[in-house]
């Protein structure tokens, strides 16, 4: 299972990709994410396209290996947080 560290600074920045623009709250934060605990409100029924595994699962397994796919959102994440701050 992919390791998140609940940092939250994915669901702070949408606006650096296209397909989390309808989660936009208007300003590039989700509208689901919770600003008092850092987490996501609707976490066990959270869209597809925030769950790690089952991005890898539906769309990149058969071009990845499992760790590839996870060192690759790995760098993502440390990108975010070096150049964004939540
Ligand atoms: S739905 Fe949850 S996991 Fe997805 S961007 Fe919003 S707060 Fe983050």
């Amino acid at each position: 299972m992919f390791k998140c560290d609940k940092c939250g600074l994915c669901c702070m920045n949408l606006r650096r990709s296209k397909i989390y623009s309808y989660l936009d709250r208007g300003d590039g934060v989700c509208k689901y994410y919770c600003e008092n605990t850092h987490l996501c409100s609707i976490y066990e029924n959270r869209p597809e396209i925030c769950n790690v595994d089952k991005m890898y699962i539906k769309y990149f397994s058969n071009d990845f290996k499992m760790d590839e796919y996870y060192e690759t959102n790995y760098i993502a994440c440390q990108m975010l947080k070096e150049n964004f701050v939540g």
